[in-house]
């Protein structure tokens, strides 16, 4: 089988159905225990950060907007002024934080904020209790992901050097799945370990020549550039998702450390076992069947070979917003020739290519979803696919079970599905 390695990228650059950057401190603030992001920005910002995170009642939340008024916009308030004292406050009436992350918006850009002098001049005030960073999470200048890709970037030029050998995992992961990634690759021998971003600013982890990098999500391309300007290489290889992904990425990471394959067998045998059958019990609503996959978070491409490989399903075209050859190209090596790869988006010309296509699962936005479903085609929000655990052996059927429900849903609307109380569960 040849792969998709080379297959003529289509690539579009029109209107784009996905959200910005912001979205990605939904899951940084509680994965970084000490941090806070204070987003400089409208009250739109706050709206969308609010109506994603969920309103918190009982516990001190990690995020907040500094909301730029009109007078801030129109250049007739100090905004730097402004935010040096809400920073002071926000600082004096929680000691706990001790990373705080400035984070652009539309509306900074627009008015030309400057927020890395900003960061700089507020780390010389609050210093070093208080570590002050700050990146973009624009909808002009990031999609969605990217904004967890942007925040880590803002962290390494700060990581402390080192020469020892060690393996960098980078990208944010639920800590349950992270102490999963840890445990199976100390079992193999593989160490020490660090992870990007660590739960906690004091855990900041160094770079230097001799590390390894293990990318455990694909939209790092940011992050990957600057730690590679660090002196960190990369292991190539596909993402950990499903237990083909996950044995791969394993391998990959054990070789590079000079383990032999075998030792990584004897240690994931039980679990690439239990993942397998999670799969299986799953793949038999998805195979045969066919899914297109809109741009949103990078995750397409890996999924995509999931679903083909492990799943039985066809892929008829795999959207991503951006396609990293570093990142993407052990994927799309497993991916069989055949599905169109597109990058980028134009919107209206996509959804033209749905609609004659007819797939039987369309992967989208939450903004196209009831739309195509309204045109009886069944569909997943994307969105899902970022805020579930769906890494390693121990989510492999829960991630094929995430395609498999709106398939099963619609059969059951349609009255079709073969057993319709195990569907309904
Ligand atoms: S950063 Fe831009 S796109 Fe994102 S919520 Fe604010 S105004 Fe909207």
């Amino acid at each position: 089988m040849s792969g998709c390695r080379n297959t003529p990228v289509l690539k579009e650059r029109g209107q784009r159905e996905v959200f910005c950057g912001l979205t990605g401190i939904i899951w940084l603030h509680r994965k970084m225990q000490d941090a806070f992001f204070l987003v400089v920005g409208s009250r739109t910002c706050a709206h969308l950060l609010q109506s994603a995170a969920g309103v918190m009642i009982f516990a001190e939340p990690r995020f907040g907007t500094a909301i730029l008024e009109e007078k801030d916009l129109a250049g007739m308030a100090d905004a730097n002024a402004e935010l040096d004292r809400e920073v002071a406050r926000l600082l004096a009436r929680r000691p706990d934080i001790r990373q705080l992350f400035l984070v652009g918006s539309c509306p900074s850009e627009v008015i030309k904020l400057d927020l890395s002098r900003a960061a700089e001049r507020l780390s010389s005030i609050h210093g070093p209790d208080v570590r002050v960073l700050n990146y973009s999470g624009s909808g002009i200048e990031t999609t969605f992901t990217e904004g967890e890709d942007a925040c880590l970037a803002s962290m390494v030029p700060v990581m402390p050097a080192t020469d020892e050998k060690q393996l960098l995992m980078v990208g944010a992961l639920p800590d349950v799945v992270e102490d999963q990634a840890l445990d199976l690759l100390a079992r193999i021998g593989v160490g020490p370990v660090r992870c990007l971003p660590a739960r906690h600013a004091a855990d900041l982890p160094a770079v230097g020549p001799n590390t390894r990098l293990a990318i455990a999500q694909p939209f790092m391309g940011a992050t990957l550039g600057e730690l590679e300007k660090r002196g960190a290489r990369t292991i190539a290889a596909p993402f950990p998702f499903g237990a083909e992904g996950t044995t791969r990425w394993l391998k990959a990471i054990a070789a590079a450390f000079g383990i032999p394959e075998s030792k990584v067998d004897e240690v994931t045998a039980a679990p690439r076992a239990r993942a397998e059958k999670a799969v299986a019990a799953v793949a038999r609503d998805l195979e045969g069947k066919r899914v297109f996959f809109m741009p949103d978070s990078q995750l397409e491409i890996p999924l995509a070979r999931f679903l083909t490989r492990e799943c039985g399903m066809q892929a008829v075209e795999i959207g991503t917003p951006y396609l990293h050859t570093a990142l993407h190209g052990p994927e799309l090596d497993l991916i069989a020739e055949g599905p169109t790869i597109s990058e980028g988006q134009d919107v209206d010309l996509q959804l033209d290519r749905v609609r004659a296509a007819r797939p039987d699962l369309t992967v989208c936005g939450l903004g196209l979803a009831n739309p195509l479903e309204a045109e009886g085609l069944a569909t997943k929000w994307a969105i899902e696919l970022v805020f579930t655990p769906i890494h390693l052996y121990e989510q492999a059927g829960d991630l094929a079970a995430l395609f498999a429900r709106p398939l099963r849903r619609r059969a059951i609307l349609q009255g079709r599905h073969p057993n319709m109380m195990e569907a309904a569960e």
